[in-house]
């Protein structure tokens, strides 16, 4: 059996002749950064909440005031939150490997982009950007057209001239992922020869499609997670490890 030393030694020598990379990441990336995957950020104040209803059009519309905190609440304590040693190493192997490797993220915060990742691309959008909940009621009367950015305070925000509430730019169950990121990410699992999927459940579709395409195109997939997840049956390694402290031994300088 190997051990944990040829375990790294192997992935290091992976990572090393992969002309293409792609880091496919889930909440668990930002586990140790102490952003809770939804799994636990239904504890403490929110307990009682099913995501599925705080994340949803159908929850917002139940109670658009319940929803709105919920993503408040998230909002802070993405803000507090630092980019851990795994985002670190991502982005310094981008700077040591220019054109290597893409990031490709499930996550809806930004601890990529402020570890340092360039061109990170986010299929499930943006924590911290809004739009208008639905299309303006007046919007061919009005000049200009409602501005996220004059929404009249509210929990939540609502635009002065319709009424028409403002929601985070995240993308809600049963709602389509953003196309030009869905095609962009397509287009990198299928270049790539090294895909490594860290902290992903591999439930969230068709996001967790991703590792498919690359596997189908003869690429290498290596699933790091200290559980089990949906994709480690079609992977070429499992290792049970956590980001932080694998992904500095895999990509850190040689
Ligand atoms: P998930 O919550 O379904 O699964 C998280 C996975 O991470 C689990 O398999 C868990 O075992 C693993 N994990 C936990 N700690 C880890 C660590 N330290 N290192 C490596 N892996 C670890 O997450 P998902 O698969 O990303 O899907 C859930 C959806 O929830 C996504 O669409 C995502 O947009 C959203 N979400 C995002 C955030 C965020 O932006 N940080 C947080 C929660 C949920």
């Amino acid at each position: 059996m190997e051990n944990d030393v040829q375990i790294d030694a192997e992935l290091r020598d992976w990572i090393a002749k992969a002309n293409k990379l792609v880091v496919f990441s889930g909440a668990g990336m930002s586990a140790e950064s102490n952003v809770p995957t939804f799994r636990d950020a239904i504890s403490g104040l929110w307990a009682n909440f099913n995501p599925q209803e705080l994340a949803s059009a159908e929850g917002f519309i139940k109670d658009p005031s319940r929803s709105w905190e919920w993503y408040q609440w998230r909002r802070e304590l993405v803000r507090k939150a630092e980019p851990n040693a795994g985002h670190l190493a991502v982005a310094q192997f981008q700077r040591e490997n220019p054109g290597k490797l893409r990031v490709v993220t499930q996550n809806v915060d930004d601890l990529h982009e402020r570890a340092g990742s360039s061109e990170v691309l986010h299929l499930h959008g943006e924590l911290f950007a809004d739009r208008w909940f639905g299309p303006c009621a007046q919007s061919e009367l009005l000049q200009p057209r409602c501005d996220v950015s004059v929404a009249v305070a509210g929990s939540p925000p609502y635009c002065g001239e319709c009424g028409n509430p403002l929601r985070p730019k995240v993308v809600w169950f049963g709602e389509e992922m953003p196309k030009d990121e869905w095609a962009q990410a397509q287009r990198a699992a299928k270049n790539c020869d090294l895909m490594l999927v860290v902290g992903t459940s591999g439930h969230v579709w068709p996001a967790a499609q991703l590792p498919h395409l690359a596997k189908a195109r003869g690429a290498r997939m290596v699933v790091l997670n200290p559980e089990e997840s949906e994709l480690d049956e079609m992977a070429d390694r499992v290792v049970r490890g956590t980001a932080a402290k694998l992904l500095p031994k895999w990509l850190g300088k040689r």
